[in-house]
């Protein structure tokens, strides 16, 4: 019969964030697939664990799914865990899990820390809805269409502080000084911060403040009134220009931005 394999979540920071699963499951496990063995180690001397601890990052993971399935067929219980919090969120573990999906094998997860909810639990926000885009690119024209895509909706990303301060720039530019942002470093840490202001006041607390450390970002959604009049009514002239009814308008506008439909269909009534 084939071991178990899990996919285990580990601290963010605090080492006392790991479930009592967790460390019964990794206490059971034959083998430790890890991204950094050295790291793992700490965890596993801290709790007593005594599974053997081998490297899987995603520099190997497809060739080391073939040693850890077979040794699940060969009846071995085997867990991976990344460096910190859940594998598969900005980590590796997604081409793992594939591949012994693949081969019939059962995947458990062992839900536990991760930065992204951590940190969703220290922003209160109007609405459930977000999106989670990973780590923000590095390049500028994609990291602005990217944030441009999601306007509309409570934005969560990764970042590192090295270059915090010119995605801050970004919003700042793009969609207005008093956007409101949260920024939070070191969760879980000695040191964890959680800033929650417009952008402007932000940049201007980086600036006389040292930004060090793990970092996650939310820009809040935009709210439909924020939209400017003049700018909408511009894209409605636009729109009536090249022919498209009042009908359409109203359709392609709602679908585009997610403005209420009366008040795209009063404006296009307005607009000569
Ligand atoms: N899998 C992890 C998780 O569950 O959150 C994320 C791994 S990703 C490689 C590392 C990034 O997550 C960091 O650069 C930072 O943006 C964010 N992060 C991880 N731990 C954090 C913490 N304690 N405080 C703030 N951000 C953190």
């Amino acid at each position: 019969m084939a071991g178990q394999f899990y996919i285990v979540a580990t601290p963010i920071g605090n080492l006392g964030d790991i479930t009592l699963r967790a460390i019964e499951v990794l206490k059971s496990a034959d083998y430790i697939a890890c991204e950094d063995t050295r790291i793992t180690k700490v965890l596993a001397d801290k709790y007593d664990i005594g599974a053997k601890l081998f490297d899987c990052h995603k520099f190997n993971e497809k060739e080391r799914s073939i040693k850890i399935i077979e040794l699940l067929n060969s009846g071995c219980n085997v867990a991976f865990v990344s460096d910190a919090g859940t594998p598969c969120i900005s980590d590796p573990g997604c081409i793992l899990t594939d591949e012994i999906i693949k081969s019939g094998i059962k995947v458990t997860a062992i839900p536990g820390a991760c930065a992204v909810s951590t940190f969703l639990s220290l922003v209160p926000r109007k609405t459930e809805e977000f999106a989670f885009i990973g780590f923000i690119p590095r390049i500028k024209t994609r990291r602005i269409e990217l944030l441009k895509k999601y306007r509309y909706v409570n934005t969560v990303f990764y970042d590192s502080p090295n270059r915090l301060m010119e995605t801050l720039e970004d919003i700042s530019e793009e969609f207005g000084k008093d956007t409101k942002i949260a920024v939070a470093r070191e969760l879980t840490k000695i040191f964890e911060e959680v800033k929650i202001a417009p952008v402007e006041e932000i940049i201007e607390y980086y600036k006389e403040n040292p930004l060090k450390g793990e970092i996650v970002v939310m820009v809040f959604a935009k709210e439909q009134q924020d939209f400017d009049e003049e700018d909408l009514a511009e894209k409605i002239e636009i729109l009536k220009s090249e022919g498209f009814s009042q009908k359409d308008i109203t359709r392609i506008i709602t679908k585009l931005f997610g403005i209420n439909k009366n008040k795209i269909y009063n404006l296009a009534l307005k607009s000569k």
